[in-house]
């Protein structure tokens, strides 16, 4: 038997850390990227004895946001519990999680799967709760760093339909599209902003109910996701093919050697002792909160996809490249209104805004030109004021590098391409002139030999002939 004989089942548990000024339960800032260990923490987040927590709105608003856009219900009440075990990164001796009434449930979203499908993923729920400290190993021991102590998590439990590495990313992907798009999460990967927990079984084709499953924890890169997936797929496999029982339990992974490791046996939830979380009120949010923030959704970003093909005739690539981020998405937008021509307004993004972007490591954010500039620029492209070549070299540059209108560049370098009728007509005839063989071509009908033609006069004005007039006069003269 081979892996082909089995169907992967594969659920995924993802944590993201809400974009928040401040903690979930105290006033730490939620920042702590690059400061000293132990620097960001109060008696609250580090739990001593009679701290009193209280609930930072805005985690749970953005939680909310984040859950309506991934199709979610928001049930009336809802309320937060001690989880409790011990470990030395968790100085409160419990996590302040939603256990039996999560803020919300029950919702979906769709993920590309071969070809232009797509497939529906079930979302158990999403519930907040305050994240752990982290451990640091060194030679000489571990030590304890708390600063990440309460800041504040959206944990996203989707349903175990996902069957393949493929579909296992695109789901992951798509999460962080929408968490970003909603600006719930900023999901920065390499800050541990977004972490996965994935859950793995085979079972044979033929058969209904699940195998047994692992967990895997804390893969904090798509690629790590994608290789745990592969490997648990491939582990499993060879067990059940020797006759082997797969034993349920919790694994870690290591990118190292690109294998997973047994940690411990799987916990149940019986084993956490659950109860609720005397020192915060019970959640109760009302439908008209909830349809307050339901407005404040976005089109999320395979919907706004889908439109950009049909509405601007982009391609499959070139729609997903601009969709990816809101910001961009906004700003093709904006380019393409004040151009009127959204296919170079997609040519000039892709071919020189974002290579000049990644050439500096740069984003969107950190661009001086202007949406409204850069469509402009396109527009005098196209209205023969200014030639192709000048718009992409000399004028973007300088839009770049200074932020300036594209009209107040032309100006004050005297950009303007050539429109005096009298100095094309003296070019014209001297390349029909030169150029017997082409002009006897285009006499004869051949069409061709006129952009051969208008090449050559545009040579010759050092690219500074408007190109729309150059084509009149030629036909006229010949
Ligand atoms: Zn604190």
């Amino acid at each position: 038997m081979s892996q082909s004989t089995y169907e992967p089942v594969i659920g995924i548990e993802i944590h993201a850390q809400s974009s928040t000024k401040t903690k979930m339960f105290c006033a730490c800032s939620n920042d702590s990227f690059g400061a000293q260990p132990n620097s960001n923490v109060c008696p609250i987040c580090m739990g001593f004895p009679g701290m009193l927590p209280s609930i930072n709105k805005t985690v749970v608003e953005k939680g909310i946001l984040a859950a309506l856009a991934l199709h979610c219900e928001i049930p009336q009440f809802s309320k937060f519990d001690r989880k409790n075990y011990f470990y030395p990164d968790l100085p409160k001796g419990f996590q302040i999680s939603q256990y039996d009434r999560p803020v919300s449930q029950n919702g979906f979203i769709e993920i590309p799967v071969e070809g232009a499908q797509t497939k529906k993923i079930r979302i158990n729920r999403l519930h907040l709760e305050d994240d752990a400290g982290k451990l640091v190993h060194t030679a000489g021991g571990t030590l304890c760093d708390y600063n990440r102590s309460g800041c504040p998590l959206m944990e996203i439990v989707s349903e175990p339909d996902m069957n393949s590495v493929a579909e296992a990313s695109a789901y992951a992907q798509e999460i962080r599209r929408i968490l970003r798009y909603v600006n719930a999460s900023e999901c920065d990967m390499e800050k541990g902003m977004m972490r996965f927990d994935i859950n793995v079984s085979l079972r044979k084709k033929e058969v209904k109910e699940l195998g047994t499953k692992t967990e895997v924890k804390n893969l904090n890169s798509f690629r790590a996701l994608e290789s745990a997936v592969a490997y648990e797929i491939k582990r499993q496999a060879e067990k059940l093919d020797a006759g082997e029982r797969i034993i349920q339990e919790t694994m870690g992974w290591d990118d190292a050697t690109g294998e997973t490791v047994s940690q411990r046996s799987k916990e149940e939830a019986h084993d956490y002792r659950y109860f609720p979380e005397p020192d915060l009120p019970p959640l109760e949010i009302s439908a008209k909160d909830v349809e307050k923030l339901r407005a404040q959704v976005p089109q999320l970003p395979a919907e706004r996809k889908q439109r950009f093909m049909t509405e601007y005739g982009l391609i499959d690539e070139d729609a997903g490249i601009l969709t990816e981020e809101r910001d961009m998405a906004d700003f093709f937008e904006a380019v393409a209104k004040t151009s009127g021509d959204a296919k170079k307004a997609v040519s000039f993004i892709n071919t020189v805004l974002l290579k000049h972007l990644k050439d500096e490591k740069k984003e969107l954010a950190d661009c001086k030109v202007k949406a409204q500039d850069l469509g402009k620029l396109i527009k005098l492209i196209n209205d023969g004021v200014i030639s192709n070549n000048m718009a992409k070299t000399d004028i973007f540059e300088e839009m770049y590098a200074s932020g300036d209108a594209p009209e107040r560049i032309i100006e004050k370098k005297g950009l303007k391409l050539v429109s005096d009728t009298g100095a094309i007509e003296e070019i014209c005839k001297k390349v029909i002139e030169a150029n017997p063989g082409p002009v006897a071509d285009f006499k004869g009908g051949k069409d061709a030999a006129l952009g051969f033609l208008v090449g050559q006069v545009m040579k010759e004005a050092k690219g500074q002939a408007n190109p729309k007039m150059v084509n009149e006069i030629l036909r006229k003269i010949l």
